[in-house]
C-alpha cells in the first residue's frame, strides 16, 4: 500500500518496533509457560522474561521491580490507581483533585467516584494549558486523599510541573497519581525526585504492543494502600489478578529499553521536525499554536486554523496525512475537544484544530509533504469560502 497517508498520529498509537516484535515472538509458542507455574521449567522461562521486563521498566522511572503492577494499559492503570486509592483511603477522606484537561481514562473514574459520594475538584488550566499552582494549593482540603495530574497532555503535549506538584502533595501527605502514558519514554520521569506515588504507563505509545501497561505503586515512604479492582489469583502481589501476558510484557520491556536508549537523540530529531513543520505552517495568517510553546513534548504540534470549517479541513487532509482533529465524534454528534475548550478557545478554533504527533518513523521528506498539503488545503478552503458550520 504505497498510497497510504503519512502517519502523524503517534499520540493515538505507534507501530510496534521490529526489535520489539522480535523480542516478543519466542514467548508466544516456545516460551509459552505460565509465570505462575513455579514448579517447572516452563513457568520459570516465562517468569524470567517477565522479571527482566519488570526490571527495565522499574529502572526507567527510578522505581524497584516490586512497585510495577502490569495492567492491560494506561486506562486500566488509571482506574486501578484512582478507584483503588479511593477505596483504600475511604475512611481517611473523600476528596480528590484532578484537572479538566486529563484524559477520559482519569476523568471518567473520577466522575464514577462522584456518583459514589466522593467529591472531586476539576482544576481549570491557564490559556497555555498549565495548571496554576496557587489554585492547586487552594484546592487542598483536610479530607483530600489523592491528586491526579498527567505528566504530558495527549492533545496539546503540555508538560505539567510534576516535581512542584509532587512537593506540594508530599508536604500535605496527599498521594499523587500521574497518568504518564504520553510522557513516558519521551521525557525523563523519576518517581523519587518528583514524589510521585502512583504512575500509569502504557506500551503502545512507545512502539510496544497494545494491550499492556503498568501501574507504578510506591512501596516505601509512604507505602501506598491499594484496593484491587480485578480479583482472582495472587498475581502482582494480589493487586491485579490474571495470568500475565508474557509476550506483551516482554515487548513492553524491550520498547522501554529502546525508548530510554534513544530518548535524547530521538527527542532532538523529532523536535527539529516539529520545528520545521511549525515554521512552514506559521507562515500562513490565522494559524495559532495551542498549548505552551516550550513546555511541551518534542513530538507534539497542535494548531488551530482561523477561517476554515473543521470538518472540511479534516476531509481535505485525510488523503495525504493521518492526524487527529480537536473534536471527538460519537455516532450522532461532534463535540469540540474538552482540552481545547479548557484553554478557552472559541468553538470555531476548537473545531478547526489539528493535532500532529511526530514519531520514530517520520522523515523530513514526509514533514515537507505534509506541510505543503496542509497549507494548500487551508488556502483552498479559505478561497472557496466554505461556510463554517455551527453545530
Ligand atoms: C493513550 C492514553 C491513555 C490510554 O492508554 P491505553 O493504554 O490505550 O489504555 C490514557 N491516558 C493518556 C494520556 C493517553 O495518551
Amino acid at each position: 500500500m504505497s498510497h497510504r497517508p503519512i502517519y502523524l498520529d503517534n499520540h493515538a498509537t505507534t507501530p510496534v518496533d521490529e526489535r520489539v516484535l522480535a523480542a516478543m515472538l519466542p514467548y508466544f509458542s516456545e516460551h509459552f509457560g505460565n509465570a505462575a507455574s513455579i514448579n517447572h521449567y516452563y513457568g520459570w522461562e516465562a517468569e524470567a522474561g517477565i522479571k527482566k521486563a519488570r526490571q527495565i521498566i522499574a529502572e526507567s522511572i527510578n522505581a524497584i521491580p516490586e512497585e510495577i503492577i502490569f495492567t492491560s494499559g494506561a486506562t486500566e492503570a488509571n482506574n486501578l490507581a484512582i478507584k483503588g486509592v479511593a477505596e483504600a483511603y475511604f475512611s481517611k477522606g473523600r476528596h480528590i483533585i484532578t484537572v479538566q484537561t486529563e484524559h477520559n481514562a482519569v476523568l471518567a473514574p473520577c466522575r464514577y467516584l462522584q456518583s459514589l459520594g466522593f467529591e472531586v475538584t476539576f482544576l481549570p488550566v491557564q490559556p497555555d494549558g498549565l495548571i496554576d499552582l496557587k489554585q492547586l494549593e487552594q484546592a487542598f482540603r483536610p479530607d483530600t486523599i489523592l491528586v491526579s495530574v498527567m505528566a504530558a497532555n495527549n492533545e496539546i503535549g503540555v508538560i505539567q510541573p510534576l516535581a512542584e506538584i509532587g512537593a506540594m502533595c508530599r508536604e500535605r501527605s496527599v498521594l499523587l497519581h500521574s497518568d504518564c502514558a504520553q510522557a513516558f519514554g519521551k521525557i525523563h520521569l523519576d518517581v523519587k525526585a518528583m514524589n510521585i506515588d502512583l504512575m500509569s504507563l502504557t506500551a503502545h505509545k512507545i512502539y510496544g504492543p497494545k494491550g499492556i501497561g503498568a501501574l507504578y505503586v510506591r512501596r516505601r515512604n509512604p507505602r501506598v494502600q491499594l484496593s484491587p479492582q480485578i480479583h482472582g489469583g495472587s498475581q502482582e502481589w494480589g493487586r491485579r489478578a490474571g495470568t500475565l501476558f508474557t509476550p506483551q510484557i516482554v515487548g513492553f520491556g524491550k520498547a522501554v529499553e529502546l525508548a530510554v536508549t534513544e530518548l535524547e537523540t530521538e527527542g532532538q530529531r523529532i523536535a527539529q521536525l516539529k520545528q520545521r513543520l511549525w515554521e512552514k505552517l506559521s507562515q500562513l495568517q490565522g494559524i495559532y499554536l495551542n498549548g505552551h510553546p516550550i513546555k511541551r513534548l518534542p513530538c507534539n504540534l497542535n494548531i488551530s486554523v482561523e477561517g476554515v470549517d473543521g470538518q472540511a479541513l479534516h476531509l481535505g487532509l485525510q488523503p495525504v496525512v493521518a492526524v487527529s482533529s480537536g473534536s471527538a465524534c460519537s455516532t450522532a454528534k461532534t463535540t469540540p475537544s474538552h482540552v481545547l475548550t479548557a484553554l478557552g478557545l472559541p468553538e470555531n478554533l476548537a473545531y478547526a484544530s489539528i493535532r500532529f504527533g511526530i514519531g520514530r518513523y517520520n522523515t523530513q521528506e514526509e514533514i515537507d509533504k505534509v506541510a505543503e498539503h496542509v497549507i494548500a488545503t487551508i488556502q483552498a478552503l479559505r478561497q472557496a469560502q466554505i461556510p463554517i458550520k455551527t453545530r
